[in-house]
């Protein structure tokens, strides 16, 4: 589902990266803006992307509201990992037969 950066997703990336001074919010390295990039270019693992905290995902099992960080590619794609094995393990506890 993937969805086109809106200007109102730029605006909120742009506010939190000023916010941050421009750094990670998990491993603290400096991150650069997105770049227009050609289609299939290879995105450096420094650009800014913004991450919700918890995950959609998690924050909707849990009942709780995601918030938006400023992460690097690199970061958000190792959490995005690290959350997908969480969200196996609860559908398993999830999926135990009842009785
Ligand atoms: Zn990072």
């Amino acid at each position: 589902m993937a969805r086109r950066n809106t200007k109102k997703d730029r605006k909120k990336r742009d506010r939190l990266f000023r916010e941050q001074n421009g750094v990670c919010y998990w491993c603290h390295m400096p991150m650069t803006r997105m770049a227009r990039t050609a289609p299939g270019a290879v995105v450096p693992h420094y650009t800014l992307t913004l991450d919700h905290v918890p995950s959609r995902v998690i924050a909707k099992m849990n009942g709780v509201k995601s918030k938006l960080v400023a992460a690097c590619l690199a970061c958000n794609l190792r959490r995005a990992q690290e959350e997908h094995a969480q969200i196996e393990l609860v559908r398993a506890h999830l999926e135990k037969p009842q009785g």
